[in-house]
């Protein structure tokens, strides 16, 4: 389906239906989606060897978004000419995105300075061909405070964001955009709600993170037709309807793919 602003559809802003995980369930996952009318997704690449993968998701499905990047998990496995690759990758695919990239010091053994060094590198790139960037950060808000030290590109977004009510002020003043997703149908409604006060209407998306993330736990599959139970939680505590919250972070996201 085409995407025009009178169609009203969602986005998942942060999925990777390029993993293996999906297998051929893929047509299926896609059908269900279509079903309760989210017809775009914003696919993220997590290393050079599953670039090809949403590569191909981008060129044979429309309204796949792709991303590339280097996931903070496998920043030790990558091979030197990597971010060459990545460059040529962004080169042939004006409008992808960088990510998912990020620093993590509670889910990975990867050395935080390969980290670091890594992600600099590639919000680097980001800035340098313009482009929006996509961001994981668990337990790392200092190292992430030191990146924050340089120039930023113009778009960049924590996903499935875990800080403090006080942080997604702090980051919300400094431009970051901020996706909520299936973490947050776990988190209690005091949690949420504060966060939710904290993160400007004007900044925030939503996102399953498919297949990883299902509510109910680690063994089970996410998918994006998963995004509207996520919808419907927070338009909830925001008192809103679910359509208004459609319409806001529908808008938010033509910011953040609109290069300035
Ligand atoms: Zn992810």
């Amino acid at each position: 389906m085409a995407y025009t602003m009178n169609t009203p559809t969602w986005t998942d802003v942060h999925c990777h239906l390029q993993d293996p995980m999906f297998g051929n369930q893929l047509t299926e996952v896609f059908r269900r989606s279509e079903t309760f009318s989210i017809t775009r997704w914003i696919v993220n690449g997590t290393c050079p060897s599953d670039w090809a993968a949403v590569a191909h998701l981008a060129k044979t499905h429309e309204g796949v978004i792709p991303q590339f990047g280097v996931h903070p998990w496998n920043a030790e496995g990558v091979d030197t000419d990597w971010e060459y690759r990545l460059r040529e990758m962004l080169v042939r695919f004006p409008k992808g995105g960088v990510g998912e990239i990020g620093l993590d010091r509670k889910l990975t053994p990867v050395p935080i300075g390969l980290q670091m060094e890594q992600c600099r590198s590639q919000l680097e790139l980001a800035l340098e061909l313009n482009r929006c960037c996509t961001l994981h950060v668990v337990g790392a808000w200092q190292e992430l405070e030191e990146l924050l030290k340089d120039p930023l590109p113009d778009r960049w977004l924590l996903h499935s964001f875990g800080g403090s009510p006080e942080q997604a002020e702090q980051y919300a003043a400094k431009g970051a955009f901020f996706t909520l997703g299936g973490a947050t149908l776990r988190q209690s409604e005091e949690t949420l709600r504060r966060l939710l006060e904290a993160i400007p209407f004007g900044q925030l998306m939503l996102e399953t993170d498919a297949p990883f993330q299902h509510p109910e736990g680690k063994d089970r599959m996410q998918e994006p037709a998963g995004l509207l139970r996520i919808a419907e939680r927070i338009a909830n505590l925001k008192d809103i309807s679910v359509e208004r919250l459609r319409a806001q972070t529908e808008d938010n996201l033509s910011r953040y793919l609109r290069p300035s």
